[in-house]
């Protein structure tokens, strides 16, 4: 079925910066995505077309618009590409941009085009999302629900406060559907918030970028004490599971890692080795219930992610290290550096190479973990990739803000919709593609 028409226009994020989205028109009906931003991006990623001019002082879309508008539509229009050929579509338009990463027509541009094809896929062949991106990525049992790894209390670059790690996750690994894992984070969630009001004051109530609240506290172990003690009083010790994002690329500074990094008076003696940082993880491991570790290590400091590979059983995960890009993700194989991948469909720009990206992990024996960005929308794409790709472990934020809750609402959609098909991935989250 041709394209009748594709369209772009900006619309406005969860941070209230402008964003590309785009909308495919066929016989069938209009087809739309909304592409997600980043703040502690990698330095590998592809390139998100920015105006850099005065207008949303630098963060304006209207070229990445205008790259869909004007190059990308008509070219992909005039191809007559099979729509449901998301791989033939796809390399039209990273031929069509020509650079390893994008930087013509924007990864942002290229990316809105491609996840509203494959929308418009799903509708020619009359199935759900996440059925026509099972069929794309050849998974053999597209039911998993995944483990909602849900960031309650946010640090780093996406919250004031001292706190150096960005994300402190629960994953309720102990429930038996999706819909109870939400029941479950839903209820910490809201004990966690009085806890952090009654120990540090009404504002630590406030919540950073991804719906986490964000008491001014210092150090993990304050943290991990906030979440430990809600889960308690939750009732659920043992079946919810703690995970970090530390997003360590932000505090990396001359060789090592800076847990004070947002006070511009920070104490240079006081910055920790890779190694230090790794004592300091496995401390943390020892003490809570934590299952998964993300970008630990900055994005290039390859030796401490192999040290700490061999140091630890926990699921290592990369972000800004592997950018969802298959040259860093073999590396990163090779080199024993991590062994699961977070995914972000902005940082490589495309549907076929995030698919490729998720193929080539789960070869190499990694999980994969399907993640949103800092910066969302209504957009709900990525829980049909999770449940597509059966990766067993999506992370969007809080259980709270409907940018997050609109990719966790569609999870219990799906689920309802499979029925008694449905599988929950539960602790088998690392390795739901057995399942
Ligand atoms: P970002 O944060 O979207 O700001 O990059 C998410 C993450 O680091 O996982
Ligand atoms: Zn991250």
């Amino acid at each position: 079925m041709p394209i009748l028409k594709i369209f772009s226009r900006y619309v406005y994020d969860s941070r209230g910066n402008p964003t590309v989205e785009v909308d495919v028109t066929t016989e069938t009906g209009l087809y739309r995505a909304i592409v997600p931003s980043g703040a502690s991006t990698g330095v590998h990623e592809a390139l998100e077309l920015r105006d850099k001019e005065k207008a949303w002082g630098g963060k304006g879309v209207l070229k990445a618009v205008k790259n869909v508008n004007e190059v990308i539509a008509p070219a992909l229009i005039a191809s007559a590409i099979d729509i449901k050929d998301q791989k033939a579509v796809d390399k039209f338009m990273i031929d069509l941009d020509g650079t390893p990463n994008k930087s013509v027509l924007g990864a942002n541009a290229i990316l809105g085009v491609s996840l509203a094809v494959a929308k418009a896929a799903a509708g020619e062949k009359k199935v759900p999302l996440y059925v026509h991106i099972a069929d794309l990525a050849g998974s053999k049992n597209p039911v998993v629900l995944p483990v909602p790894f849900l960031n309650v209390l946010n640090g780093g670059s996406h919250a004031g406060g001292r706190l150096a790690i960005q994300e402190f996750m629960i994953a309720p690994t102990g429930a038996s559907s999706f819909a109870e894992a939400m029941i479950m984070g839903s209820e910490v969630y809201h004990i966690l918030k009085k806890l952090a009001k009654d120990r540090y004051g009404q504002s630590a109530g406030n919540v950073g970028d991804e719906g986490g609240v964000a008491p001014d506290i210092q150090t993990p172990q304050e943290a991990l004490d906030l979440i430990s003690d809600a889960i308690e009083q939750a009732g659920y010790t043992g079946k919810i599971k703690i995970a970090l994002d530390s997003a360590s690329s932000e505090f990396y500074k001359d060789g090592k890692y800076d847990m004070d990094f947002k006070n511009p008076e920070s104490d240079p003696s006081k910055w920790l080795t890779g190694k230090e940082l790794a004592e300091l993880y496995l401390d943390l491991v020892k003490k809570y219930p934590i299952v998964s570790l993300e970008d630990p290590f900055a994005e290039d400091d390859w030796d401490a992610w192999v040290h700490f590979y061999s140091a630890t059983d926990a699921q290592i995960v990369g972000d800004d290290l592997t950018v969802t890009n298959p040259a860093r993700i073999k590396t990163a194989i090779e080199k024993k550096a991590a062994n699961a991948l977070l995914l972000k469909v902005n940082q490589i720009g495309t549907l076929t190479e995030s698919i490729q990206a998720a193929l080539d992990s789960f070869a190499a024996g990694w999980g994969v973990m399907v993640s949103h960005r800092s910066g969302e929308t209504e957009d709900s794409t990525i829980a049909d990739i999770v449940v597509g790709l059966q990766s067993g472990e999506i992370k969007t934020g809080a259980p709270a803000r409907s940018e997050r809750l609109a990719k966790l609402n569609q999870l219990l959609r799906i689920e309802e919709e499979l029925g008694d098909k449905a599988i929950y991935a539960g602790d088998k989250f690392r390795v739901s593609v057995t399942l």
